[in-house]
């Protein structure tokens, strides 16, 4: 499977996932909102969530496959259990709360559906995500992973992670937003011509800019900042 195929497989899953959830959440427009609520609307949707995370699972798999070819065995995709029931009512409680007052006691409108769909979405790449960054930190044929993003101009804190290349860097820093479009490309040991290079070297060049406009100091906060400038384009 092909960065292409993926990619075409990924927004269809994607285009599928909001829309049906924002179907199923519809009839509580208007309603009130509440920890009751929220893990009603969650139990609602859940089922869809999850089917769209095995489904890109899978994908990351024959990615997977394909990558190492025909010789040699495949490992075995890791098990993420990083969403579960819990996380998706606090994922929807989340959107629902009023950043003001911090109570989940608003009227329910299509703009929170919306921002649920989200989230619904992140988690479906999420698996997608998870099961190639894992492939990359376990199996030795790989340098690693390198963030790309199909979709540019990226966001400045996006281009400061892309910029990292293929390396096999703590998935736990692998930081993916809501609505962030980045996507894993595995990259074999010595492979210097995997889908995206050019734009990571690209965003070395940002990267190195910044540092320079920033004093030499690498901190996240003064780099997107810099960034900003550098790339005004960048900006969602
Ligand atoms: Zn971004």
């Amino acid at each position: 499977m092909t960065a292409r195929s993926a990619r075409k497989a990924r927004n269809k899953v994607s285009q599928t996932l909001t829309k049906r959830v924002i179907q199923l959440l519809v009839p509580y427009v208007g309603r009130t909102g509440s920890a009751e609520l929220a893990a009603e609307m969650a139990k609602r949707s859940v089922s869809s969530v999850r089917g769209a995370r095995s489904t890109l699972a899978m994908s990351a798999n024959r990615q997977y496959r394909e990558a190492i070819g025909s010789d040699g065995k495949p490992f075995k995709p890791v098990v993420l259990n990083r969403f579960d029931d819990k996380v998706w009512i606090q994922s929807i409680e989340k959107a629902l709360r009023d950043p003001e007052t911090d109570s989940l006691d608003v009227t329910i409108t299509t703009d929170h559906l919306d921002e649920i769909s989200r989230k619904a979405d992140h988690w479906a790449r999420d698996a997608e995500r998870g099961t190639l960054i894992d492939f990359a930190m376990r199996d030795p044929r790989f340098e690693g992973w390198a963030r790309i993003d199909p979709e540019p101009p990226s966001c400045p804190f996006c281009t400061v992670l892309i910029s990292i290349g293929p390396k096999r860097s703590d998935p736990n820093q692998a930081h993916f937003h809501i609505g962030d479009t980045c996507e894993v490309q595995l990259v074999l040991k010595g492979q210097e011509d995997y889908p995206g290079a050019e734009q990571v070297a690209e965003a070395q060049a940002k990267y190195e800019k910044a540092v320079k406009a920033n004093g030499g100091k690498t901190d996240l906060a003064g780099l997107v900042k810099q960034l900003k400038t550098i790339d005004p384009e960048g900006q969602s």
